[in-house]
């Protein structure tokens, strides 16, 4: 198929349309989701061996299979963490599949190193983009093994331990699980926080066998519950006497570290031997699209480069190559929608984008406080408020939740706290505003 057809043109013609059309809509409609049944009577079988053609396959799309999604982007999609990419960053992305981009390496590498410089990590400092925090996560600690089990050879055989705070995202879990690493919990505080007290307690209690097969300290820059960071000062600490490598996690949180008013609560960060932002949560980049950041790259080169008789004209040079820190070869330039977008716009406006969305989450917890049937659950760090409606159970909230949707009006679940049903709001949608908040508080 080529432009020059005259299918291929009037398809280009359609999915231009629809693409301004979805763009121009303030809001875009919140939408369900809709059960496979449904959908199956409704689509019908859409992969035929002659095909459907292009505009009955685009008429199913904004009918049928479009509506059927929930739109993440939409300012009162509330729950999880919401999408918000600039304009610039999804028209970009566009570009990024047209031009079947490969390498892009110097302007994904700025983007990085604006990523490392907000961090204040050292100026060799590199790493890649993945499809998000779970890869980002599970390439740190593979580097962290690595580095551990190269440091003496009779470590081959042994399983190392990884200090990770009881409050740490799923996927740290899962990235340990993978790599047959044995995870020692850390006890957190009333806010979900990894204390200094907590870490050093951790570190006391260690047994000697323990101690030596400890190969890295994982904290988190904002949990994606709460928002909660954890101290970093002292888990980088433990991490340097214990020898270990340091992760931080910033998935969601470390974009705070561009605001104007949070970036003192990332103090230690650093120190990070490693750290995951993702710019398609709080960065304004459309998925998928995550950064892995390494203090010494030559470290996660190491670990992931592929030697391969048909790859040596990319390995034999000393070329940055993408592909080699982190586990994958052929890739997508995922970074590029990020870079056009913050090069159009520049710093400044991210920062601006941020610190809108902190004040929209400052308000709403003022808000929250001021209503008597409401509570703080914890008090808000970034972005993330999370409360409860006193005297509610799980099945008020559930069946408040499914109403707000049905009427679309918003889309907020609940989240659980200590085993209580409670609301959480994640603000990173600089378009969602006080009164978006206020149409999505329970009576
Ligand atoms: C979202 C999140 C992850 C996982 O990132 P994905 O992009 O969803 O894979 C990891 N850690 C934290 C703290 C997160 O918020």
């Amino acid at each position: 198929m080529h432009v020059h057809d005259r299918a291929a043109r009037e398809l280009m013609d359609l999915v231009f349309a629809f693409t301004a059309e979805r763009m121009a809509m303030d809001p875009p409609p919140l939408d369900f989701s809709v059960a496979p049944d449904v959908l199956a009577a409704q689509a019908g079988q859409t992969i035929t061996p002659e095909g459907l053609g292009g505009a009955e396959v685009m008429r199913l799309f904004e009918e049928v299979l479009g509506p059927a999604c929930l739109s993440i982007d939409h300012p009162r999609y509330l729950s999880f963490i919401p999408a918000a990419p600039t304009e610039a960053a999804t028209l970009f992305d566009l570009i990024v599949s047209a031009t079947s981009i490969y390498g892009a390496v110097y302007a994904e590498n700025q983007t990085l190193r604006w990523l490392a410089d907000l961090a204040g990590l050292p100026p060799e400092a590199g790493g890649t983009f993945v499809s998000g925090g779970s890869i980002a996560n599970l390439s740190a600690l593979a580097v962290a093994r690595t580095v551990w089990r190269d440091a003496d050879p009779a470590r081959e055989a042994r399983r190392p331990i990884v200090l990770l705070s009881e409050a740490a995202h799923s996927s740290n879990a899962s990235a340990l699980a993978l790599l047959d690493l044995r995870d020692l919990p850390v006890e957190v505080d009333d806010s979900d926080r990894m204390t200094a007290e907590t870490v050093r307690a951790a570190v006391e209690g260690l047994t000697p066998d323990q101690r030596a097969d400890i190969c890295a300290v994982v904290a988190t820059a904002g949990l994606t519950n709460t928002g909660t960071i954890d101290d970093l000062v002292a888990a980088g600490a433990a991490a340097a006497e214990l020898g270990a490598w340091f992760h931080v996690d910033g998935a969601y949180g470390a974009a705070a570290l561009c605001s104007s008013t949070r970036r003192d609560r990332f103090a230690g960060i650093d120190r990070a031997d490693s750290l995951t932002v993702d710019p398609h949560k709080w960065l304004f980049a459309p998925y998928d699209c995550a950064a892995i950041l390494y203090r010494d790259p030559r470290l996660a080169r190491r670990t992931f480069t592929q030697h391969a008789s048909y790859l040596d004209v990319l390995t034999d040079t000393d070329d940055w190559s993408p592909s080699d820190y982190a586990p994958h070869l052929t890739r997508r330039a995922r970074g590029l929608p990020t870079w056009f977008s913050l090069a159009v716009h520049g710093t400044d406006a991210y920062r601006d984008a941020v610190d809108t969305t902190i004040a929209t989450t400052e308000a709403g917890a003022d808000l929250i406080r001021s209503l008597d049937h409401l509570e703080l659950v914890t008090e808000p760090e970034l972005s993330v408020l999370v409360f409860r409606r006193i005297g509610w159970s799980r099945e008020d909230y559930a069946a408040w939740s499914d109403r707000l949707l049905a009427d679309q009006v918003g889309f907020v679940v609940p989240t659980s706290w200590r085993g209580e049903t409670v609301l959480r709001f994640c603000i990173t949608n600089p378009r969602t505003t006080l009164d978006d908040l206020r149409a999505c508080l329970p009576d």
